[in-house]
């Protein structure tokens, strides 16, 4: 099989978080990303989903290094770029780029359209011709080359999510981890800019980590899906088995609070108990126990491992890993 653009290997994020002073202080680690490992192909996008403060976002900028990850591999074009020095990793970026949440406080405000888009070919000193590339780039992303000279707040939510974009596509990078990119945005325009980065997927082959607390947003545009629960993966496969075919109990309730579209049709919501535990102070055992009406004794006292049910889906979970089947 062909080699993954992107490996990601037991990725650990840890922050210190410390607490009391003199004598009484203690540090303890909250850990937003614990071991997570996924591949990711050329030309594919994986959507990785969860409920605010499950580690999403921190996983995509650890794998970019916008963060330095506490431990793991990062394996981009056969190489490990967690090995790499900060002057390396610097040219390594104009590969690997971010979409981020919030279009309105990632644009500097003082600087016009089209400064903000060369921007990244002048630091990368190109040696391409910047006025023809940033025309190029405006036009790809649906504004026009009037609007190269006005500024950011002269623009609605949605282009100014379409100049974020046209910066990430400056240095034509081979990955793009979309954090949140439609989140900030209005219904009607987030399906406009979903469109938007499909196009340009299949144009240039490019591959996305599309990041999303809305499992619904990730659906027509992901072929695969990942699904976090405090730092870690809990159920991880292709979108249709996720959609029609979900395992984990957090899974199928994400899945739950998705509107139906006809009017009239129903859904039974599942509620979940509780509200997300602290990452610094997890529960023992699965850490999804305390919320989940499903639990057997054995999910208090041990985290369970990922176990393949499908081909290529995983689940986190002892409801599908043996312990439960015999009896345990
Ligand atoms: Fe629920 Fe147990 Fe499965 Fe965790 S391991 S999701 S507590 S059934």
């Amino acid at each position: 099989m062909m080699q993954p653009l992107l490996e990601v290997r037991n990725l650990k994020k840890y922050f210190p978080v410390v607490k009391g002073f003199g004598p009484f202080k203690e540090i303890r680690w909250l850990k937003a990303v614990d071991d997570v490992s996924f591949t990711l192909h050329k030309g594919e996008t994986l959507g990785l989903v969860g409920e605010s403060g499950c580690g999403k976002s921190t996983t995509g900028r650890a794998i970019l290094r916008l963060i330095e990850p506490t431990s793991g591999e990062v394996i981009f074009q056969g190489e490990n770029i967690i090995a790499l020095s900060q002057k390396e990793m610097r040219k390594k970026r104009r590969e690997m780029q971010i979409i981020f949440q919030d279009p309105f406080a990632s644009l500097d405000p003082r600087m016009t359209v089209k400064e903000i888009i060369a921007e990244p070919l002048r630091v990368f000193k190109t040696r391409e011709n910047i006025k023809k590339r940033v025309e190029e780039l405006i036009e790809k992303v649906g504004l026009s080359r009037s609007h190269l000279d006005r500024y950011p707040h002269e623009f609605s939510g949605g282009q100014r999510q379409r100049i974020g974009i046209a910066r990430a596509l400056a240095l034509n990078p081979k990955l793009i981890v979309c954090d949140e990119p439609v989140s900030a945005l209005d219904v009607s325009v987030q399906a406009q800019v979903i469109n938007l980065l499909e196009d340009l997927q299949k144009e240039y082959g490019l591959t996305y980590i599309f990041i999303a607390h809305d499992l619904s947003v990730v659906k027509h545009i992901s072929q695969r899906v990942a699904v976090m629960y405090l730092g870690k993966i809990v159920e991880l496969g292709p979108v249709e088995q996720i959609f029609n075919n979900a395992k984990h109990p957090y899974t199928k309730a994400l899945l739950s609070a998705i509107p139906v579209p006809e009017p009239g049709a129903k859904k039974e919501k599942i509620i979940l108990e509780g509200d997300v535990p602290s990452p610094i102070n997890p529960p023992a055992g699965c850490s999804f126990h305390p919320r989940c009406s499903g639990k057997k004794p054995i999910c208090i006292e041990v985290m369970p491992d990922l176990v393949e049910v499908e081909k290529g889906h995983v689940v986190r979970c002892h409801l599908y890993s043996g312990e439960v089947k015999r009896g345990i």
